[in-house]
């Protein structure tokens, strides 16, 4: 059950930060994949779920959009929870790196990549998948993000293909890791498989959902359904802190201060462990390729709240204990 209260301190808020970022036009959407070239620039939508079933929502928060890399994080997580850490951590460090999300780069002390949130660590995470569930990988993920939005994520098949057809770097990137021993599967394979992970549609909606899966320790709140374990979602949300928006990540630590993952179709997922998930939907990005009005709203919902994980005042418990639950 879900409590839409527009008219509580939460949902004023949501409402307020929405309107005040909604006339913002700088950026542009990428074009890198020819498809996401078709998204008109200014929609933008809002969402707040808490962990108690609450939800708020504001502007195109139901316009479907493709997750790109912010399915990075629920694909680690179900790695971690299927392999282990050690698995894992075997084949993908937990290290910022201050490159462009697509460099075609191992860490040279490791020969892996520096972490699963930058695309080698993502098509590393998509081999390990490819190998542990084979024909089965593209299913049981899709299954695992729709369980932790608590709705059906579909295939965008045009993204899909538009990906696919363009997406050499990444397909150089998969190649790289085989020849360094990273996986032993066919990397035209692996990187398919990323590509349709890439390729799932959401809404800001479903990332707030997800969001707040993670900040329930993996209980999705809508559903109650068990999707990711403790340990899974612990270095999850660690990773999301440190790696979450390449080479912008150190100024959204500081700025915003919570875990979270940016994609180029423009959605945003930040996570306040234990209380809330947000998802934002604003296809122009800036120059490090993170949806700008994204920023700009977590930013001015984290200082608005006291949701920063450094926040003296933790204003947003209070908030959000007087969000009714559903
Ligand atoms: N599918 C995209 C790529 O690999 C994801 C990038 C992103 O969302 O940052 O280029």
């Amino acid at each position: 059950m879900i409590s839409t209260d527009a008219a509580s301190p939460l949902g004023k808020a949501v409402l307020a930060t929405h309107s005040r970022y909604a006339t913002r036009r700088e950026g542009s959407v990428a074009t890198y994949i020819p498809a996401l070239a078709a998204m008109p620039p200014d929609l933008f939508g809002l969402a707040v779920a808490t962990c108690e079933g609450g939800l708020v929502e504001a502007g195109e928060s139901r316009h479907p959009f493709t997750i790109q890399s912010v399915s990075k994080p629920f694909a680690y997580a179900l790695a971690l929870d299927l392999l282990g850490r050690d698995a894992v951590r075997a084949v993908v460090g937990v290290q910022p790196v201050g490159d462009p999300f697509n460099a075609i780069e191992l860490d040279p002390r490791t020969r892996r990549p520096f972490n699963p949130m930058v695309n080698a660590g993502a098509i590393a995470v998509a081999g390990l998948l490819q190998e542990a569930l084979g024909e089965g990988a593209f299913a049981a993920l899709q299954a695992r993000l729709s369980a932790a939005a608590g709705a059906e994520l579909a295939l965008d098949e045009t993204v899909y293909r538009s990906e696919a057809e363009t997406g050499d770097r990444n397909r150089a990137i998969a190649y790289l890791l085989r020849a360094a021993g990273v996986f032993q599967s066919d990397p035209a394979q692996v990187v398919d498989l990323y590509f349709r992970q890439c390729a799932l549609r959401v809404t800001a909606r479903d990332l707030a959902v997800m969001g707040a899966t993670l900040a329930a320790i993996g209980s999705n709140p809508l559903t109650r359904q068990e999707v990711f374990g403790l340990e899974a979602v612990r270095d999850t949300l660690s990773v999301m802190f440190t790696c979450g928006f390449y080479d912008g990540a150190g100024d959204w630590a500081c700025r915003v201060g919570l875990p979270a993952k940016s994609g180029v179709g423009g959605g945003v997922v930040a996570v306040v462990n234990r209380q809330l998930g947000l998802g934002v939907f604003s296809p122009r990005l800036d120059e490090n390729g993170n949806p700008l009005r994204g920023l700009l709203a977590c930013e001015a919902l984290s200082e608005e709240l006291g949701l920063h994980a450094f926040d003296a005042t933790n204003v947003g418990s209070r908030l959000l204990r007087a969000l009714p639950p559903g």
